[in-house]
């Protein structure tokens, strides 16, 4: 196969273009496809155009004039045969085509027209000289996403020299493209590029034809290979078998003052038979806020611990990893198990003693951020990792605890549910289990949506489940801009409270404080030596004060739907009735409305989930736009999650049945691939 630098005019210049588009290979031009179509294969009658439907006309400039008020204006008067007068405005031009455009020139000219001051007119169409009788374009004209310096018309002329010389040869086996009912690569291909006159235009914009789909279904179905992949070859690295001993399990099962719920027992069920294979598991715990994770990886690091290795549990903040140091202690102390207590504040002695016992084997479980697993903690046995909170790190992220010999186990947990369609996609190398029901006696959390104006009366709403020996939460608005104008108004908003609510006791949290103040609140709140806890969202995850339940977001139109979803969660643990208000700023934008009209009618996580994931698309939702990982570019989940359906189908018959095939398919997308995990 030829390179790029082999087509004729393509020089460094051109290649660094190209470069950035993402072009690096022949291959890639052909997958480089139309953003949307214009149809220049038929002439409109002037008479006949409608206003917003693009067209493309025919016809003798009358009149063209150079405005000046009230602002630079090329104007052209365009008639076509049948006496069709339409006006063309630049606003933007040069004198080139000021030439172009003279009384006397015969143009075509594409663009959308609307009802102008003289009449219909096209504001910036793009027009081109005709001289008689000149043909009119054979098939749509594709627009491709393109970059400065690199025009429509040279990225059409590569495309062509790709069709024509890059590997357009199909990947699939004939069984299986006769049973997907799809057309062929090569066919697909040169349709979406040089779509025939009489194709559809609607299906074509919307990705509704076949074509499409066969590319969409290409696409996932390298991703599903790949995915595959990697939790094929997982299986071929070793992993302590820790085997279920139920001596500590069993202990501690016994010492809880609850029960497991049904979903937590089939979890642990789960997670307790893997952790018995030879080979690392790699599972993901997903289970809405509050639903008791916690214990599920307790008792999973007790698994660990009675076959004689070691347990990590990691969390994303101080507060969070301090809080399950206290109930790891709670829980586990009385076993006899020796925890260890990472923290990032801890004195130099103190932690290189911490450290040698983690080393030495002495410490069997240790607890701490995940930034401090990082810098290199060396453990005797590490048997298991967890880490909470798991999307807070990305999904490309994952823990490269790697040791000598045999792997670690690793359970990831999320609050933040994942759609089925990214579970299948983004997550499908990771076995997933969820606990999908919370434990019993929780109270339902009554959401209020609260213009900004009514601020005294939830102020006396706080007042008043303060003075009843409850406790509340009022989190400050999310300033994303600027760390420092969050923090002037997390202190703003604490000395305000504060004025307005004498005898209560408040304390404040924020993100710029040190670890140990930021603890000494959260303990006083813990033990109700303070009613009233100000925040920024650094309370978002995993913090738990069964007391607390009233919760006040300010701004929470700021905010993104999971992000409130996790910070509703914090109440509604113990049991009084709790209550959430949403105090937004009015107006709401169109976006912000939707999203707080969702929170405010779902208080399920996987319904939160999914309509967030529609709003703002995988990229964000996962965390991963700007982390350099490739998204799907072509098969978009919610509109193509049949395919995903059919391509994990497919890619499973394929690896069993015909592995050559799958590396064929592989190799013309892997370079893409190949990226979508890094484990
Ligand atoms: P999350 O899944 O959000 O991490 P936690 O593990 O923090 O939830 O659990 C939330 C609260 O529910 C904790 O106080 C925990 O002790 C309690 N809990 C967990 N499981 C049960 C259960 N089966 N019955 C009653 N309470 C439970
Ligand atoms: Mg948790």
């Amino acid at each position: 196969m030829t390179g790029l630098g082999a087509i004729k005019g393509v020089n460094k210049a051109l290649l660094g273009r190209l470069g950035k588009l993402g072009i690096f290979e022949p291959d890639d031009l052909l997958l480089h496809l139309p953003l949307r179509y214009v149809d220049e294969t038929r002439i409109t009658p002037i008479r006949d155009l409608r206003p917003g439907e693009a067209a493309q006309v025919e016809g003798e400039i009358i009149h063209a004039e150079t405005q000046y008020r009230p602002r630079k204006a090329l104007i052209c008067q365009l008639q076509d045969v049948d006496g069709g007068l339409l006006h063309l405005r630049f606003l933007h031009f040069y004198p080139s085509q000021v030439a172009a455009l003279k009384p006397g020139a015969h143009i075509r000219a594409f663009g959308e027209p609307r009802p102008g001051f003289f009449g219909m007119e096209m504001v910036h169409p793009q027009c081109r000289p005709v001289r008689e009788n000149v043909p009119l374009s054979e098939a749509l004209t594709p627009v491709y996403p393109t970059t400065a310096g690199l025009t429509q018309p040279s990225l059409r002329k590569l495309v062509d020299w790709a069709l024509h010389n890059a590997d357009i040869s199909e990947t699939l086996p004939a069984g299986i493209l006769e049973e997907l009912h799809l057309p062929g690569f090569a066919e697909s291909l040169k349709f979406l590029h040089r779509p025939p006159p009489d194709a559809r235009l609607d299906a074509l914009q919307e990705h509704a034809h076949a074509a499409w789909r066969r590319l969409a279904f290409d696409e996932l179905l390298a991703q599903q290979l790949s995915m595959r992949r990697h939790h094929a070859r997982r299986r071929t690295q070793g992993a302590p078998r820790l085997q279920a001993q139920h001596r500590l399990t069993s202990a501690l099962l016994e010492r809880l003052p609850f029960a497991l719920t049904g979903a937590q027992q089939k979890v642990w069920a789960e997670i307790s038979s893997d952790l018995a294979q030879p080979h690392p598991m790699q599972r993901l715990l997903q289970g809405d806020v509050g639903s008791g994770k916690t214990i599920v990886s307790a008792l999973a690091a007790v698994q660990a611990i009675e076959n004689g290795w070691q347990a990590a549990i990691m969390a994303p903040t101080e507060i969070l990893a301090e809080q399950h140091y206290r109930k790891m202690l709670d829980w586990l102390s009385p076993l006899g198990v020796s925890i260890a207590w990472l923290s990032g504040t801890q004195a130099r002695t103190a932690r290189s003693e911490v450290l040698a016992k983690v080393a030495s084997g002495e410490a069997q479980l240790a607890v701490g951020t995940h930034a401090l697993f990082q810098e290199q903690v060396q453990f005797a046995r590490l048997g298991l990792a967890v880490v909470d909170e798991q999307h807070r790190f990305g999904v490309h992220q994952r823990l490269a605890l790697r040791q000598k010999g045999t792997q670690p186990h690793q359970l990831m947990m999320s609050a933040t549910p994942i759609p089925r369609t990214l579970a299948m996609s983004y997550y499908a190398d990771l076995d997933v289990s969820v606990i999908d029901e919370l434990p019993p006696g929780r109270t339902p959390i009554a959401t209020k949506v609260v213009s900004e104006e009514r601020r005294e009366e939830v102020l006396g709403r706080v007042r008043d489940a303060c003075l009843q020996g409850r406790q509340a939460y009022w989190v400050c608005p999310l300033i994303e801009e600027s760390e420092a104008l969050q923090l002037k108004t997390a202190l703003e908003t604490f000395e305000q409270l504060t004025a307005a609510l004498p005898g209560i006791g408040i304390g404040l949290v924020h993100g710029r404080m040190k670890p140990a103040e930021k603890q000494a609140v959260m303990q006083a709140f813990g033990a109700n030596e303070i009613q009233l806890l100000v925040a920024t969202t650094v309370i978002e995850v995993g913090v738990d004060v069964p007391n607390a339940s009233l919760m006040v977001i300010e701004h929470a139109e700021r905010m993104g739907l999971s992000q409130l979803h996790q910070l509703r969660g914090r109440v509604g643990r113990g049991s009084a009735q709790s209550v959430c208000i949403l105090l937004y700023a009015a107006p709401l934008s169109q976006t912000a409305r939707a999203r707080l009209k969702i929170i405010y009618e779902n208080t399920d996580g996987f319904e939160i989930a999914r309509a967030d994931l529609a709003l703002r698309g995988p990229g964000e939702f996962l965390g991963i736009r700007q982390s350099g990982v490739p998204l799907l570019k072509i098969a978009d989940l919610e509109r193509d999650a049949d395919l995903l359906d059919l391509a994990r189908n497919i890619a499973e018959r394929l690896l069993r049945d015909d592995p050559p095939a799958a590396e064929v398919h592989l190799k013309r997308w892997l370079r893409r691939a190949e990226e979508y995990v890094k484990v």
